[in-house]
C-alpha cells in the first residue's frame, strides 16, 4: 500500500482547487454528466486527485449511464476504503482514498462485472495518468 498522506484541512485547502476541494475533503458530488471523465474511453490509470494514489484502471471502466465514472473495481483492492454512509436517509458505502482519506464516491452492488459491484467515482476526485 501506498504510504499514509497526513496533511491538515488547511493544506488541502491550499493545494486543491475548490470543487475538488468539496468533493475530496467534503464528500461532495459532483453533477452528473458534468465531470471530465464521464465519458472518457482513454485508456490509462486513474489516481487520486489528492495524493496521486493508483485507484482504478480504464479496463474496469464501463459506461452505467448515471453521469459519473463508473468502475468494477479498484486498481488494488488495498488503495481503497470502504465504510458505511447513512447520510442523506439512504444506506450507502462511501468509498474513500486509503492512502489519504479523501472521498472518491460511493459503491454499489449492481455492476456488471463478475463481483457485481459499481463503483461510482467523482471525476474530480480523480487523474488520469494516460497510458503511453
Ligand atoms: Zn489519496
Amino acid at each position: 500500500m501506498e504510504a499514509k498522506v497526513n496533511k491538515t484541512e488547511e493544506q488541502w485547502r491550499e493545494e486543491l482547487d475548490p470543487d475538488r476541494y468539496r468533493v475530496l475533503r467534503k464528500k461532495g458530488t459532483e453533477p452528473p454528466f458534468t465531470g471530465a471523465y464521464t465519458h472518457s474511453k482513454e485508456t490509462g490509470m486513474y489516481r487520486c486527485g489528492a495524493c496521486g494514489t493508483d485507484l482504478f484502471s480504464s479496463d474496469t471502466k464501463f459506461d452505467s449511464g448515471t453521469g459519473w465514472p463508473s468502475f468494477t473495481e479498484p486498481a488494488l483492492a488495498e488503495n481503497v476504503r470502504l465504510e458505511a454512509d447513512n447520510s442523506l436517509f439512504m444506506k450507502r458505502t462511501e468509498v474513500l482514498c486509503a492512502a489519504c482519506d479523501s472521498h472518491l464516491g460511493h459503491v454499489f452492488d449492481d455492476g456488471p462485472g463478475p463481483n457485481g459491484q459499481r463503483f461510482c467515482i467523482n471525476s474530480l476526485a480523480l487523474d488520469l495518468d494516460p497510458a503511453e
